[in-house]
């Protein structure tokens, strides 16, 4: 192996940056050659691709986004697509890509390893919807930068007695939600793993109310439903003014935390000695502390496990 390609791709996540310069300052250690590939796939098909070196990613550590920009490639999705991004490949003279995204990301870079690429993802998103590793780079900052807005909006929630409705990101998994429930203190936590029921919510809001709670935190993941419902439903049942804040994109932006920013440079080492090894199709991940690496299929068909203790301790605490 000589020449590597790295590209960013699906939703960006703070910590994309900081996985980049991991990746880039590994290769050019172990004296391989590295191309950025802006654009994800897009770039990839489009030919938008340009040599780096160390100081191509000075100064991004601490930075959101991707200098590498993201996009989502209706083209790459097509068996044609995918043969034109193998052949710029070629042309470029790649021998390993290094794609950092989410699940949809990671599909894209197993169906290429089956054109003979030799590809390995890293998991970048603030969903940590990816079930073989234990945290995505992103999550953390996200986690963060929600349990802030919990802070503030329960300040105002205390002094008008209301009843607030804050709906988060994550897609199909609830994690964002759950996390950030139990640390920041959240009466409900409605996630898509586990459902919810409007009369017990209604419930548990109104005999709160009558134990003299002066706030109602209620953290929806957005996989469940939109928040302005479900705070409609709740004025409704309980008569309590109920407000809802959806947090957005705000969630994916701002400076990496040092968990994502560590977690970046262990599997950007990672995924480069990966490639080293000839290694042909595999992720890399997180488990148990340790940094790991997956065949990408097998990741992929990784069920999740939902975490019911950590679910059972924020209910516990909520009341
Ligand atoms: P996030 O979790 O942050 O949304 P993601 O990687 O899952 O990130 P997607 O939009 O699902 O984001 O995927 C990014 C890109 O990967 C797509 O635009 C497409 O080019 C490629 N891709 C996704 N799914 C497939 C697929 N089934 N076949 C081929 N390419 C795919």
């Amino acid at each position: 192996m000589k020449t590597i390609g790295i590209l960013t791709s699906g939703g960006d996540a703070p910590g994309m940056n900081a996985a980049i310069r991991a990746v880039v300052r590994t290769a050019l250690d172990k004296g391989l050659k590295v191309m950025g590939i802006q654009r994800g796939y897009s770039g990839l098909i489009n030919g938008e691709i340009f040599e780096m070196n160390r100081h191509s990613v000075s100064d991004i550590i601490h930075r959101g986004g991707t200098i590498l920009r993201t996009a989502r490639c209706e083209e790459f999705r097509t068996e044609e697509g995918r043969k034109r991004a193998a052949k710029v490949l070629k042309v470029f003279g790649i021998d390993g890509l290094v794609v950092i995204g989410g699940d949809g990301s990671f599909t894209g870079a197993r169906l290429l390893s089956e054109l003979g690429v030799s590809a390995v993802g890293i998991p970048g998103t603030i969903d940590n919807d990816l079930a073989y590793t234990q945290y995505t780079i992103g999550f953390d900052t996200a986690l963060n930068t929600v349990l802030d807005a919990i802070n503030k909006i329960r300040d105002t929630s205390t002094s008008h007695e209301r009843v607030s409705v804050v709906e988060v990101m994550g897609r199909n998994c609830g994690d964002i939600a759950l996390y950030a429930g139990l640390a920041g203190g959240a009466e409900s936590v409605i996630i898509p793993e586990k459902g919810y029921n409007l009369n017990e919510l209604c419930r548990n809001i109104l005999e709160g109310k009558l134990r003299g709670k002066m706030h109602n935190l209620i953290v929806l993941a957005e996989g469940v439903g939109g928040a302005e419902e479900l705070a409609k439903k709740i004025e409704e049942v309980t008569g309590i003014i109920t407000r809802a804040t959806i947090l957005g994109h705000i969630q994916r932006g701002g400076s990496p935390s040092a968990f994502d920013r560590v977690l970046a440079a262990r599997l950007g080492a990672k995924a480069i000695e990966v490639l080293l090894e000839g290694k042909k199709a595999r992720v890399v991940g997180i488990r148990d502390g340790k940094v790991i690496d997956q065949d990408i299929n097998e990741a992929l068909s990784t069920k999740r496990e939902f975490d019911e203790e950590l679910f059972d301790i924020a209910r516990a605490l909520s009341y």
